[in-house]
C-alpha cells in the first residue's frame, strides 16, 4: 500500500470518534504526492498559501466534487477576493479588516464558507490570532454585524508543556460561545488535542513527512 495512505490510516486507528475531521495539510507537497490519498476518496485537504492552493488544486477540485480544502495559513486581506473562490473553510480569521473584506466578497459572490476564528493564545508575537481578551468582542463582530458562518475556534499552541492548557483554554472558550467546531491539534501533539474535543485536526508531516 501506498506508505502515505498507510501514514494516515495509522492516525485514523488513534481516534476513534466519527466527528473528528483529518485535515491533510499538503502545503509544500505536489500534487502527485498528494494524488493517492485524493484517489483514496479522503476528503480534507489543508494549504497555506492561496497561490499555491490554487496552482495545485484548481483542476483536481473540478473532478473531485466532494473534496474540501482548508486556508489554514496567513490570509493577507488583497488576497481574500481570491480565497474565498478557491476554500471552502478559512481558519485564520483574526482582525477586523480581513472579516470586513471576507463579507463583502460572500456578499458580492454568493458563496459562503466556514470560518474559524484563530487565537493566539500563547501571546506569541511571531504568530497570527486575535488576543484572548479580545475574542468575545470580535467572534460578536463576526457573527451579528458581518454575518459570517464562525463554526469554531483555531490555534497553534506553543510547542512546549504548556500546549495541555492552552487545548483546554480553546475548548472551555468554543463551548462557552456555543461553538461546535474546534480546529486543533498537528502531528506533533494531536494526541494530546484529542482529550479535548477537537472536530478538525490538521496533520501535515506525520502524513507527508518533513517539509524540506
Ligand atoms: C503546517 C501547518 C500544520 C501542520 O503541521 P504538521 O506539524 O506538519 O502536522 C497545521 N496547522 C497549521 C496552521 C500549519 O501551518
Amino acid at each position: 500500500m501506498n506508505i502515505i495512505i498507510e501514514r494516515l490510516n495509522k492516525i485514523k486507528s488513534n481516534i476513534k470518534n466519527d466527528k473528528i475531521n483529518i485535515i491533510a495539510v499538503s502545503k509544500t507537497f505536489p500534487l502527485e504526492t498528494i494524488r493517492p490519498l485524493v484517489d483514496a476518496g479522503h476528503i480534507h485537504f489543508g494549504e497555506n498559501k492561496v497561490q499555491e492552493a490554487e496552482t495545485k488544486w484548481g483542476n483536481l477540485r473540478k473532478n473531485n466534487n466532494n473534496l474540501k480544502l482548508h486556508m489554514i495559513g496567513k490570509l493577507q486581506s488583497n488576497k481574500a477576493k481570491k480565497a474565498v473562490e478557491i476554500f471552502d473553510y478559512i481558519h485564520s480569521v483574526d482582525n477586523k479588516k480581513l472579516a470586513d473584506i471576507l463579507s463583502k466578497v460572500e456578499s458580492n459572490s454568493g458563496k459562503k464558507l466556514k470560518y474559524f476564528i484563530q487565537v493566539n493564545v500563547g501571546g506569541e508575537k511571531q504568530k497570527s490570532g486575535i488576543q484572548p481578551n479580545e475574542l468575545d468582542d470580535f467572534y460578536t463582530y463576526c457573527v451579528k454585524n458581518l454575518n459570517l458562518n464562525v463554526i469554531g475556534l483555531m490555534a497553534i499552541p506553543p510547542n512546549d508543556k504548556t500546549v495541555e492548557n492552552h487545548f483546554k483554554y480553546l475548548y472551555e472558550t468554543n463551548a462557552s460561545l456555543g461553538l461546535k467546531d474546534l480546529s486543533m491539534g498537528m502531528s506533533a501533539d494531536y494526541l494530546l488535542a484529542l482529550k479535548y474535543n477537537p472536530t478538525y485536526l490538521r496533520i501535515g508531516s506525520l502524513i507527508f513527512g518533513s517539509r524540506s
